[in-house]
């Protein structure tokens, strides 16, 4: 009887303690302009983002700063602006915004912008797109918050991890929830990225300004997405689960980064959090063909909630 009173205790002690945590709070601006249909997702989807991805003053020290400051300022952590393309959308708040990415990020107070184009809704597979859209910008505010970064983030990390890890998470929370498998398709179409270019220099992935979107070097980050998903390959072959291997790629790299002074010095974060230099790892990924694309996609039954938790 004691017994269970104690566990009795701890337990409401625990739950108290659990309840007491501030969650990082984001202000949404929805533009009239938008479908109901697509507000309602966007609420659905942002509960499941912080819910598996959470972020909160128990993340670490400088997370919990950044919301004392911006709560002090504004009330809330972050804005996020959404709208049904149109021209200037919220001319009172912030003048022209146009496209959908995190802005303002050497600003100490960046934020999230989503602009959904109408012809998406056209098609079933484009509406998915304005649905994933909303993960993959969240999943870029968690990398900032663990990685503890005040600038922009592809300054700071390659951007095959940054927008590969972005783009590869999406599509796993797409073939989840609505069942629909984009990344074999997107990363199978020629056009979109050069098998020789990603296997014999890699590098050029690891800047914006080196792999474009445009001309078929990294067209939906398709050529990143790859990149990502061999190094994934290569861990489990060190007798980690799909799970643990995302999760080192997703979660665990962004905590090691934050160990790092800001700067392009992520080879060392890669280094201790993958067990292999990035050299060792390149020329791993210089022996990968096309074909091997079906062996290293993510498995139909992965679920993100089994790689956060
Ligand atoms: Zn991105």
């Amino acid at each position: 009887m004691r017994k269970i009173f104690i566990v009795l205790i701890t337990l409401i002690f625990y739950s108290t303690s659990v309840v007491a945590v501030e969650k990082f709070k984001f202000k949404y601006n929805l533009h009239e302009n938008l479908p109901k249909k697509w507000v309602t997702e966007f609420k659905n989807i942002m509960n499941i983002v912080q819910e598996v991805m959470p972020i909160n003053e128990n993340t670490n020290d400088w997370v919990k700063n950044n919301m004392k400051l911006t709560n002090m300022k504004q009330g809330y952590n972050m804005d996020i602006y959404a709208w049904k393309s149109t021209k200037n959308p919220f001319p009172e708040k912030r003048i022209n915004m146009k496209y959908s990415g995190i802005e303002g990020c050497n600003s100490p107070e960046p934020w999230m912008q989503l602009d959904i184009f109408p012809q998406d809704w056209t098609s079933s597979i484009n509406k998915i797109r304005t649905y994933t859209v909303i993960v993959h910008e969240y999943f870029h505010v968690y990398q900032r918050a663990l990685s503890h970064r005040v600038g922009c983030l592809s300054n700071n990390s390659a951007k095959w991890l940054v927008e590969g890890g972005a783009k590869v998470l999406e599509e796993i929370y797409s073939r989840q929830y609505y069942k629909k498998d984009l990344l074999k398709s997107d990363i199978q179409e020629r056009k979109r990225w050069s098998i020789k270019k990603v296997t014999k220099e890699p590098n050029l992935y690891e800047q914006h300004k080196t792999s474009p979107q445009k001309n078929g070097f990294d067209s939906n980050y398709a050529g990143s997405a790859f990149i990502l998903l061999a190094l994934v390959n290569e861990l489990k072959k060190n007798n980690l689960s799909e799970e643990e291997a995302f999760e080192l790629v997703f979660r665990e790299f962004w905590i090691q980064r934050a160990k790092q002074p800001s700067g392009w010095n992520w080879q060392t974060s890669f280094k201790n959090t993958f067990g292999m230099t990035l050299d060792e790892f390149y020329e791993k990924l210089s022996k990968y063909k096309r074909k091997d694309l079906k062996k290293i996609l993510p498995s139909k039954t992965l679920m993100i909630q089994d790689i956060f938790s």
